[in-house]
């Protein structure tokens, strides 16, 4: 479903992905760990060309993300693949001015040219899903930190995306508010949601990834399923980082 072949980006002289090869499967959950500063947000956000990547591919579902497009056909082409991507970041961003209904259903409604009723219907079924309904009137500032990330998901999932992409969704809630955010991306990989995760939670990356990739100073230093990555791991790298969390 989504496939990074050999990624490199630099900042000025300082390369930050050296060569990242990266697969997930249809319904896969890849959990992405590593140290601050290893390129994690930078490889998440070239995966929806957020940054454009030096050399290497990046695949969604069969077409190549960043393919060389004149300039006004790339707009349209990444808009599109945009919309199969739903990305929660770290900083809830949901629009103040909008109620939480009118922010599940506006892209939509712009893009997809939902009628009102079927994204409303669409709106209500997510906040259901992720514990909101009660709240659909409400503005983003009368909600928690919590609320306002599950928000984030649902108007994420309301564009019905290919793949779900979160960047540490939870690192800057309150410690009682993660686990109420970390359950809906828990209710997604049982609905075998394709997820991309960030996370510093290592607990709650070996609950809910198929497959755990490390990342250290730009490169993939190890990766496989869980239990091995947390019980076994091969590399010296991986087992220095992760003494830290345990
Ligand atoms: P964290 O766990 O702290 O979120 P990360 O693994 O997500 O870290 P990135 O945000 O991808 O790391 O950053 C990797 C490196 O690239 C860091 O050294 C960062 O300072 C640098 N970097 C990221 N974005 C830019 C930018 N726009 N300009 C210059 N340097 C950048
Ligand atoms: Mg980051």
């Amino acid at each position: 479903m989504v496939e990074v072949r050999q990624a490199r980006k630099s900042f000025g002289a300082h390369e930050v992905l050296k060569g990242i090869d990266l697969s997930v499967e249809r319904g896969q959950i890849v959990g992405i760990i590593g140290p601050s500063g290893s390129g994690k947000s930078t490889l998440l956000r070239a995966i929806n060309h957020l940054e454009t990547l030096d050399s290497g591919e990046v695949w969604l579902d069969g077409v190549q993300v960043n393919k060389t497009l004149p300039h006004r056909q790339f707009e349209k082409h990444i808009n599109q693949v945009r919309q199969q991507m739903g990305m929660v970041f770290q900083h809830f961003n949901l629009f103040p001015h909008l109620t939480v209904l009118e922010n599940i259903t506006m892209a939509p409604m712009l893009l997809k040219k939902s009628g009102k009723a079927e994204a409303r219907a669409l709106a209500e079924e997510l906040l259901n899903k992720v514990g909101l309904i009660d709240h659909i009137d409400y503005y983003p500032s009368r909600l928690s930190g919590g609320q306002k990330q599950r928000v984030a998901i649902a108007r994420a999932l309301a564009m019905q995306p290919k793949v779900m992409l979160f960047d540490e969704a939870t690192s800057a809630l309150d410690p009682e508010l993660v686990d109420e955010v970390n359950l809906v991306m828990k209710q997604l990989a049982k609905e075998h949601m394709t997820m991309l995760i960030v996370t510093h939670e290592m607990r709650f990356a070996g609950e809910v990834a198929d497959e755990i990739l490390f990342m250290d100073e730009g490169v993939v230093v190890e990766q496989g399923p869980p239990q091995k990555i947390f019980s076994a791991p091969e590399k010296e790298r991986t087992r220095g980082f992760l003494r830290k969390y345990l």
